[in-house]
This record gives structure tokens, sequence and C-alpha cells, in this order.
């Protein structure tokens, strides 16, 4: 990226960032300054992806929350009642754990690239870590590595990932044959 360019996203970046949700940093202590530290994550982030799934991720203009309640990482999209005639309205929102006040840098690049990851590649919500579905993880993961980030998952937690998968699967098909019949 050219020095001209660099400058050009991160007045976009910079753009995106000053429409976010009022109080969605509430979660702000005096000890810890959580929108900065991960507005300068995310900076990172955003600088490292090709043009093309920056202009996704823009289009999408996800509003970032950060609340006790968030599983390290979540993604939601909500649907906006509009008026008659109108399409629907979406808003997508990347919950982010206030615990990551007290994480290393390293860890928070890993979860904000992997949940960028996920609205690039447009999974849909609700997409929680540790919780998803594992061809969407691991696509995902690839992804974010694409960026030059380290993969969210380790290699035991994306080993448990398949074991649920599978357990999943086998709990399904289970149902199916147990189910009525159909006619
Ligand atoms: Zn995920």
């Amino acid at each position: 990226m050219s020095e001209a360019e660099r400058e050009e996203r991160l007045e976009d970046i910079e753009y995106w960032w000053s429409g976010g949700f009022q109080g969605a940093f509430a979660a702000e202590s005096r000890a810890e300054f959580l929108e900065a530290k991960l507005y300068e994550v995310v900076k990172r982030v955003l600088l490292a992806m090709p043009e093309e799934d920056f202009e996704v991720f823009l289009l999408l203009r996800p509003q970032i929350v950060c609340q006790p309640l968030a599983v390290h990482g979540a993604i939601w999209r909500y649907a906006i009642p509009v008026m008659p005639g109108m399409k629907e309205a979406i808003v997508r929102v990347v919950y982010f754990t206030p615990a990551f006040g007290k994480w290393s840098a390293d860890r928070l690049t890993r979860l904000v690239a992997h949940e960028f990851a996920h609205l690039v590649l447009g999974h849909d919500s609700p997409h929680v870590t540790g919780h998803g579905d594992i061809h969407a993880e691991e696509a995902t993961d690839r992804k974010s590595e694409s960026w030059g980030f380290r993969a969210a998952y380790s290699r035991k937690e994306r080993q448990e990932l398949a074991d649920h998968h599978r357990q999943d699967k086998a709990g399904r098909s289970r149902t199916r044959t147990r189910g009525p019949r159909r006619a």
C-alpha cells in the first residue's frame, strides 16, 4: 500500500469509528482504557486487509460494542423494522468482552482479526467465539492468516470444535431416524 492509500484508508477507518454507538465503551474504567486499546488494534487489522476485503468491511459498517456479557467476541445481526414498502435495514454489531483490557495486544489482535474475518466472509450471526461451526471457523482463521495474523484457535481448540461438530452431526441423524416417518 502506498503512503497515500494508507492515509486514505486511515481516514475511512476514522470516519467509520467516529460513527459508533454512544456508550459502546461504557465498560471502560479509569484503570482500563478500552476504546483506545481496541482502536489501535482495529486499525492494525484493517490496514492489513487487501482493498477488496476492506471494501466489504466498510459496506457492512459494523458497530462495535464492548460489554461484560460478551463471550470474548461475538457478532449479531439485527433487522430493524422499517416503513412498509422499504427494505429492511440491517445493523451488525461486534461485541467484545471488556476483559481484553488485561490481554496482551497480540491476543486481542488475533480476536479482532478473527471477528472481522467472519464479517468479511459474510458469516451471518450469531457468531460467538468457541461455538462456531468448524468449517466456518477454519475458513475464518485462514482469512485472518491471509492478512498476516495468527489463528484465533489453537490446534487443540480446533480439534475440540471438530469433535463437537461430529457429535452434533451424529445427534442430528439420530433424531432424524427416531422422528416420525414422512408419509
Ligand atoms: Zn469464530
